[in-house]
């Protein structure tokens, strides 16, 4: 079957049929908002409709949409073509001025492969006011070639200036069943594989299916060692749940030394067409790349933490059939007899708690010490010496 770059948007046929639509009858606008829940697929939309955009064969390609194939396509698909680009707020918890400022000076550059330029600004919620008024005049009336994609949580979180000077897309919340059921489609892998791949990428389908697609396997086996050494969780002292957080911090460095890897190689692939304050730039983007690489590998390893938890949490209210880490039930059912379900949830808020520090450059070390410590006290019940009063 022919794939047009449409069918990579998954789990929103509405939106598929709207931008494939305003595609074919030629009714592009210069600027979207695209708005929905984490894990509703924005970026991985984006990419697809950017393709699409910058396809030479455009909407005269099969099916309406774009090819899917040629050099662009391939480009495009593998996140590494030219003209689209991709922004993530640079600041702590918001887009810097000095930021708005490059796009903006960038925009007015021409394309250097395709006939367009597509500009992907994530969490467009975290413009604030002075970056938003550095960017309003160009986002209002860009070039005739540049189309805007801002990505954000729901349309009232973005700044009304920003929002109404784009056309909004809704993303529809997709269900955690749903979504694993997507993921199985486009993998092959069976219902449970697909569920935990959901559960361990924070309800991400396209994560999810980087999950399970990863070379070598090497995310189901992160998990399953994970797992099993959370089973012995309840049983390991101080210097053992410390090793357990070195080990995950370091996996982390892997990963990114990995990644860089590859950055590198993409760089070099592009190297020739660019002039050398892009590069600069795009040496720039690599390392923050690199940063969002981290932080992902991060957030996955509390998300598969959490999901054991949580099933441990069924246990203990009497529900064992909800647990979804089906492959590790045993352990999980001896660990979770007899605790207590209002300790164990206020330790799972506790968890989210020491998980949103994460983003705001505390240790990585520190925080997943803290995660860890606070399960083993949880899962030792009451009595246990460092027992809390809650
Ligand atoms: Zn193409």
């Amino acid at each position: 079957m022919i794939q047009d770059a449409f069918d990579g948007i998954l789990g929103q046929p509405q939106v598929r049929d709207y931008l494939r639509s305003a595609l074919t009858a030629d009714r592009i606008t210069h600027a979207y908002l695209f708005t929905g829940p984490s894990g509703s697929n924005k970026t991985q939309a984006a990419f697809a409709f950017a393709q699409a955009l910058i396809c030479p064969k455009g909407a005269k390609g099969p099916r309406g949409g774009a090819c899917g194939d040629c050099n662009g396509c391939s480009r495009a698909k593998r996140r590494v073509h030219p003209d689209v680009r991709f922004y993530a707020p640079e600041g702590a918890s918001a887009y810097l001025v000095e930021q708005i400022r490059d796009i903006v000076a960038d925009v007015s550059l021409a394309p250097i492969q395709a006939k367009r330029k597509i500009y992907i600004l994530d969490r467009a919620d975290l413009m604030n006011v002075s970056a938003a008024n550095a960017f309003l005049k160009t986002l209002e009336e860009p070039p005739p070639n540049v189309v805007f994609i801002l990505l954000g949580r729901t349309r009232e979180s973005v700044l009304p200036t920003i929002a109404s000077r784009c056309q909004t897309v809704p993303f529809r919340h997709i269900p955690p069943t749903e979504a694993a059921g997507i993921v199985s489609q486009n993998t092959g892998a069976d219902a449970a594989l697909s569920r935990v791949a959901i559960e361990a990428c924070s309800g991400s389908i396209t994560r999810a299916i980087g999950f399970i697609r990863e070379k070598g396997n090497a995310r189901i086996h992160f998990r399953q060692e994970l797992m099993a050494r959370l089973s012995r969780l309840d049983r390991m002292d101080d210097w053992q749940v410390l090793q357990l957080a070195r080990t995950l911090v370091e996996g982390s460095k892997a990963l990114v030394d990995q990644v860089r890897v590859s950055l590198e190689a993409e760089l070099e692939e592009n190297r020739d067409l660019f002039e050398r304050s892009v590069i600069r730039q795009i040496e720039a983007r690599n390392k923050r790349q690199l940063s969002l690489k981290t932080s992902e590998y991060l957030h996955q390893c509390v998300a598969i933490l959490k999901s054991w938890l949580r099933d441990v949490m069924a246990v203990a209210a009497g529900t064992p059939e909800l647990i979804i880490n089906e492959d590790f039930r045993a352990d999980i059912v001896r660990v979770g007899g007899g605790l207590s379900v209002a300790r164990l949830g206020a330790a799972l808020r506790r968890m989210e708690e020491a998980e949103g520090a994460l983003d705001y450059n505390v240790s990585p070390e520190t925080c997943l010490d803290a995660i860890l410590f606070q399960m083993r006290e949880v899962l030792n019940g009451p009595g246990h010496p460092c027992e809390p009063s809650l």
